[in-house]
């Protein structure tokens, strides 16, 4: 989900890729994407909105500081559906950000990594003095100004990254546990950037990939008990695999009503949005204590409901989580490795697609009323 913020803690965030017009130009007239003279690779490319085409496209030779990389695995994230489905990225573009592989060329200024090496693309923090083009200003919008970019991503047999970026794989981490790396470090960032302290009994509204990871991850962050709120009953099923402690069907209970008895009257201190469904944020809001947290970190692209006077007496908060940083992916890769995370009910043996179903993939994601994690074997 979303996706990887390369500052700093405490620097503005930036994304290469997702910059302003001006930011644009910059970014992609370095030669990040050299064709190679006689090789070409498979690419699932953006051809308009709803249409996405597998086409053969030049392989990436990778620059000085570079090193290319086999890729195996890419998910599919639900910004890429966004992407898709409102038509925010530029014709000839590559999705996805979700991704593993191998490390099968080095540029002659790479010093960190080697051929052979398994890395997840991303979670690396630039090196001191990297200018990185930064958010076009205050005003960052993800909807019209954060995804629109042309640039060659995780829907590819290669990718071509600078050395910092990738992280290694830690032994013992499964390549299909590793290539929920970026959502899972969302999910850190999450918990990181919420109210929620050890002992805290919390709610998570959603059961989808970032829910179900930010369940884990509160858990291994020592909560008390983690509620689920999920309808579709696939997803719950998942959260119950993995551990939640109760799974509530807002569809058939008053899932507000059922969490204040829960907590024993007042609420819980932080509840997380993981569903950008219209009346999430009004729940959310109504079951938290007072002076408590609804931590949002789905992404809605249509109105939501709110009715104040409902949750404003009791002085609560919202606070909106977005991207992640690299403490959070080398945070996730910790947890990965302690087996605090599992991919268990999330990628399962029908998670994986082929090139000739990204099509439908994505616009069976655009409704995603079932538990699906698709990955693209590349
Ligand atoms: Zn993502």
């Amino acid at each position: 989900m979303l996706l990887h913020f390369i500052g700093a803690p405490g620097q503005s965030l930036v994304l290469p890729w997702l910059t302003g017009p001006n930011n644009f130009k910059k970014c992609f007239a370095l030669p990040i994407v050299m064709p190679a003279k006689d090789s070409m690779m498979k690419a699932a490319v953006m051809r308009g909105t709803q249409k996405l085409v597998v086409e053969d496209i030049p392989t990436p030779e990778p620059g000085p500081n570079q090193v290319l990389v086999k890729i195996k695995y890419s998910a599919l994230c639900g910004s890429d559906v966004h992407r898709f489905q409102y038509g925010m990225a530029n014709d000839g573009s590559v999705l996805g950000h979700e991704y593993i592989g191998e490390v099968v060329q080095t540029g002659r200024d790479v010093t960190r990594l080697k051929e052979g090496d398994r890395i997840v693309g991303g979670g690396g923090a630039p090196p001191a003095g990297t200018v990185l083009p930064s958010y076009p200003n205050d005003r960052y919008s993800a909807r019209t100004v954060g995804i629109e970019a042309t640039r060659i991503g995780g829907f590819a047999e290669y990718i071509a990254m600078d050395e910092w970026r990738p992280l290694l794989i830690p032994d013992g981490v499964s390549d299909e546990l590793a290539v929920l790396a970026e959502p899972a470090s969302i999910a850190v960032h999450s918990v990181r950037t919420s109210k929620f302290k050890l002992g805290d009994t919390t709610v998570v509204m959603g059961a989808g990939p970032i829910g179900l990871l930010i369940m884990q991850v509160l858990k291994a962050a020592g909560a008390a008990q983690v509620i689920v709120s999920e309808p579709a009953e696939a997803r719950a099923e998942a959260a119950r695999a993995l551990g939640a402690d109760l799974v509530i069907n807002p569809m058939e209970e008053e899932v507000v009503d059922r969490v204040l008895e829960l907590s024993g009257g007042p609420g819980v201190p932080v509840a997380f949005d993981a569903a950008a469904a219209k009346p999430t944020f009004q729940q959310g809001l109504e079951m938290v204590r007072r002076g408590g947290q609804l931590l949002v970190v789905s992404m809605a692209w249509e109105d939501v409901d709110l009715r104040t006077v409902d949750w404003i007496g009791r002085e609560v908060e919202m606070k909106a989580a977005y991207g992640s940083q690299p403490i959070d992916w080398q945070t996730v890769l910790n947890l990965m490795q302690r087996e605090q995370l599992s991919e268990k009910s999330m990628v399962t043996d029908e998670s994986f697609i082929g090139w000739d179903d990204m099509q439908s993939s994505m616009e069976r994601l655009m409704k995603p009323d079932e538990h699906v994690q698709l990955v693209l074997v590349c």
